[in-house]
């Protein structure tokens, strides 16, 4: 007799469960829980939508800018965005 073997579900596919973040001061990295990151981002609904829930870095107080993030309003932030936004001076 053949026994069917019962299908786990599909393979749950790789998604991030951290959003790392960097600081535009010190490039000091951090990894901040997504859930937290999207829990931020949906309660902030009064700041200008071009910019991504930002943390304060505790180290030198900067501004963490995550390296990338899709927020729940369907925007997208790079950290290249604003390296670039910088330019080389
Ligand atoms: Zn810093």
């Amino acid at each position: 007799m053949q026994k069917k073997k019962k299908k786990a579900g599909k393979p749950t596919p790789p998604r991030p469960s951290t959003v790392r973040y960097i600081c535009l001061g010190c490039e000091k990295q951090e990894e901040i829980p997504y859930q937290v990151v999207r829990d931020f981002d949906k309660q902030d609904i009064t700041r200008d939508l071009s910019y991504p829930p930002q943390f304060r870095c505790e180290s030198c107080g900067g501004i963490m800018h995550p390296h990338y993030y899709k927020g729940v309003h369907g925007f997208e932030y790079r950290i290249s965005d604003v390296l670039e936004a910088k330019g080389p001076r």
